[in-house]
């Protein structure tokens, strides 16, 4: 039989992109799947943005991941975005369809399907989310159109927070608070506990400064630090019997509906999900 010697091209255009672990589960999914795809990690300074767009074009691209700090910057360049990326305000996937492109933000839903996809539901659920980036902002918004009763924002730049409380009052009925954080901050009695700051992500061995005596067994924490899985902020949450999740699932599952985008084709996500484990080991 004939054999075909042209691949699919998809990536990530990232600054730095040297330590991005997407290309490490998208290539196992690509292989799982038996599919001629390959996905690049491209280094894209922000001064060459738009050329990098007039470049998956031109190549013919399926699409492309967009990691910091070209998330927001990037609506400048896409042809159409859906409802949702519109509301957060950032995308992080380009879908190429004949030369136009399409943008998504895969990083909120991709936390809400890890949380269905371990039984965890969102739907009446007070929320204490910690940070208010751009992670942040795409869980909010995913969280409250996902039925969550109340979300309190903390953040150190409390216009940030704001901000995001000011999307998800207009468009949906979650109850929405702010507070600056500031030293060791309080954690109200909450459903759930989510640190969305970068605060811990390799080689940084910190953690969220809160005082951990307020989290109870009731509580469900999560941290979205994929890398490494096991941060000491699920560790001290651990200690006060927590249950935790780490940043694992929301990575593969954010990845996997990229990987439906492009190809058509369901993500093998357990292929996925032990090899981005292997690589984080
Ligand atoms: P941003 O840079 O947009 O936001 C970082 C957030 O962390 C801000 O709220 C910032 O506060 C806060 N922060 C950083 N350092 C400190 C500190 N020392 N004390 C208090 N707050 C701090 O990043 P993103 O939102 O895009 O990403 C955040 C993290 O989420 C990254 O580590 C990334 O790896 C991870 N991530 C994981 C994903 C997954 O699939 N698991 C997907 C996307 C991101 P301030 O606003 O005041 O600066």
């Amino acid at each position: 039989m004939a054999k075909s010697y042209r691949s699919e091209l998809v990536g990530v255009f990232g600054c730095p992109v040297d330590e991005n672990p997407t290309i490490v589960m998208e290539e196992a999914a690509f292989k799982a799947k038996n599919l001629n795809w390959r996905y690049i990690t491209m280094l894209v300074k922000p001064e060459n943005l738009d050329a990098a767009f007039e470049a998956l074009r031109a190549l013919n691209f399926a699409g492309v991941n967009l990691t910091i700090p070209h998330k927001v910057e990037a609506l400048k360049y896409v042809d159409g975005l859906s409802k949702k990326a519109e509301l957060i305000g950032a995308i992080n996937t380009i879908i190429n369809r004949d030369g136009k492109l399409f943008g998504e933000n895969t990083d909120g839903a991709g936390f809400v399907q890890g949380m269905q996809k371990q039984g965890l539901e969102l739907r009446g659920k007070s929320i204490v989310v910690l940070g208010a980036g751009g992670a942040s902002r795409a869980i909010c918004v995913e969280c409250a159109l996902a039925g969550a009763g109340k979300l309190l924002i903390l953040n150190r730049t409390l216009h940030k927070a704001d901000e995001i409380a000011a999307v998800v009052k207009k468009n949906t009925p979650c109850e929405v608070k702010t507070a600056e954080w500031k030293g060791t901050a309080h954690i109200p009695p909450c459903d759930i506990l989510i640190n969305a700051t970068s605060i811990g992500l390799f080689p940084d061995p910190g953690f969220p400064d809160i005082f951990y005596e307020d989290i109870t067994p009731a509580m469900i924490v999560q941290d979205i630090i994929p890398n490494p899985a096991k941060t000491e902020f699920l560790k001290k949450a651990k200690e006060r019997g927590a249950m935790t999740y780490d940043g694992l699932s929301m990575l593969v599952e954010q990845g996997a509906i990229g990987f439906k985008l492009w190809t058509g084709q369901d993500a093998p996500t357990e292929v996925m999900h032990s090899a981005l484990a292997k690589e984080f080991e």
